[in-house]
């Protein structure tokens, strides 16, 4: 108890001290880098996903699944442009930086497509990486969104909240497809 009330107002006054000593430009610069970091992540990660459905489609099964992915491969392609514009908006060239979870994400996707036999409990697989890779870009938009709203870009922050909202939506109708379609006839297989 001691330790604890002696240390916190300790650093919360060191954290405020080294914010105040820098003028507000500089003070944004290490914020901002981070925030454009993000953005060549996701970039990287949204062409990538562009090449990835795809094969995805190829080993599914189910028409609902095959919809379903159909429909965000179209998607992920105007995210693409989308992030094009969120850089637009920072008067910043479009860039892409590896994604390492991105690829990673994808590669096991791979692997869960190379060893289940075509059916449903392949397509079972698919949706499970499939989810996998929404959440990771959830957790990307929403942390983009929130960068961008702090550091003032309202209209990059809106394009954001744009994909976000996708990005939930195609998480949610993966569970219907599975819950619905997949899971419950996969166990005949
Ligand atoms: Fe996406
Ligand atoms: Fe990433
Ligand atoms: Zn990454
Ligand atoms: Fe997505």
């Amino acid at each position: 108890m001691k330790t604890t009330s002696k240390k916190a107002p300790a650093k919360s006054a060191a954290s405020k001290k080294s914010a105040a000593a820098k003028p507000e430009g500089e003070r944004a610069e290490g914020l901002r880098k981070l925030f454009e970091d993000q953005l060549k992540d996701i970039y990287w990660a949204e062409k990538a996903l562009t090449k990835a459905i795809p094969k995805m489609i190829k080993k599914a099964t189910s028409e609902e699944l095959i919809d379903a992915l159909t429909e965000h491969l179209e998607v992920t392609k105007n995210q693409v442009t989308r992030v094009e514009e969120v850089f637009q908006t920072l008067d910043k060239k479009a860039t892409a930086k590896k994604c390492e979870a991105m690829e990673g994400l994808i590669k096991e996707a791979e692997e869960i497509m190379d060893e289940a036999e075509e059916g449903l409990v392949r397509d079972a697989g698919i949706i499970a990486a499939a989810q996998k890779v929404e959440h990771y870009e959830i957790a990307s938009y929403g942390t983009l969104a929130a960068l961008a709203r702090t550091l003032g870009e309202t209209e990059a922050a809106d394009l954001l909240t744009e994909t976000l909202e996708e990005e939930k939506e195609a998480d949610e109708t993966l569970t219907e497809v599975a819950e619905t379609s997949i899971n419950e006839e996969a166990l005949a297989e």
